[in-house]
């Protein structure tokens, strides 16, 4: 009799201590158990300019590649408005990609534009234009403007429009000597300063190896910023270089995640 209800004792205990050890199998929280996440290298912020001129498979494939690259639309180009339609139905961010003044000529006019001319209802004209053409931007980078960013009047003109719109702008640092980014701190709106321009030479290799320097500042930065643009080549070297890097480890933020 006491031999069988021992072993009774001893068959139950036995039960519940393997219910125990499959349970933390099972619902174990440690997915460590079930497969290893790399260790965090680097964070990364990737804004892809100058959409709006074609709207075609590269454009959607540009614009699928990831929800969390920032897609940055000149206003009152021929596709502003379906390729916001677009980037908005996937979830991606939309900023105004605003074309300002440069030393350099350009041959494109743009119907909505900034250069130091503009008094300040004129340039709280063209932000409300903008922004009512596409109005699911967040914020707004600068096109070009070498000329119009180290303009003092004209950035704090554009810093009042924005707060107003409770806006943020990202400096595309075209010119050393821009006012962008300090003249939006002392307004108090969130900015943040692009770092590494990946595609102005359209070689493979030469996207790669800007690629490589804006993984290598993200090691010693809390953001690093970098700025893309609309290219075949751009999207080939893209395609191939993110999964890999978010395998290693590294994590690609949405813009409105870096401004500060
Ligand atoms: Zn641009």
């Amino acid at each position: 009799m006491l031999k069988k209800i021992t072993f009774n004792y001893i068959q139950i205990s036995c039960s519940i201590i393997f219910g125990f050890i499959i349970g933390y199998f099972i619902f174990s929280d440690d997915r460590s158990v079930i497969e290893k996440k790399p260790l965090k290298k680097g964070t990364i912020c990737l804004v892809i300019d100058d959409y709006g001129f074609i709207f075609n498979d590269m454009v959607r494939n540009f614009i699928e590649l990831n929800s969390n690259f920032t897609v940055a639309i000149i206003p009152s180009s021929p596709y502003a408005k379906i390729i916001s339609d677009y980037a908005d139905s996937l979830n991606n961010e939309i900023i105004i990609h605003m074309p300002m003044e440069s030393y350099e000529l350009e041959n494109t006019n743009y119907e909505i534009e900034l250069h130091e001319k503009l008094n300040a209802d004129l340039v709280e004209q063209k932000i409300k234009m903008a922004f009512e053409e596409i109005p699911m931007a967040i914020g707004l980078n600068n096109h070009q403007g070498s000329k119009s960013m180290e303009n003092l009047q004209l950035m704090k003109n554009l810093a009042r429009s924005l707060k107003k719109r409770d806006k943020f702008f990202l400096d595309s640092y075209t010119n050393p000597a821009s006012k962008g980014y300090i003249t939006m701190r002392q307004f108090g709106v969130p900015t943040q300063l692009r770092q590494v321009f990946l595609d102005h030479v359209e070689d493979i290799n030469k996207i790669k190896y800007n690629l490589d320097s804006l993984i290598n500042l993200s090691h010693d930065m809390d953001i690093a910023v970098g700025i893309a643009h609309v290219k075949p080549m751009t999207l080939q070297v893209l395609k191939t270089e993110i999964p890999k890097l978010e395998k290693e480890g590294y994590e690609f933020i949405r813009l409105s995640k870096a401004v500060k």
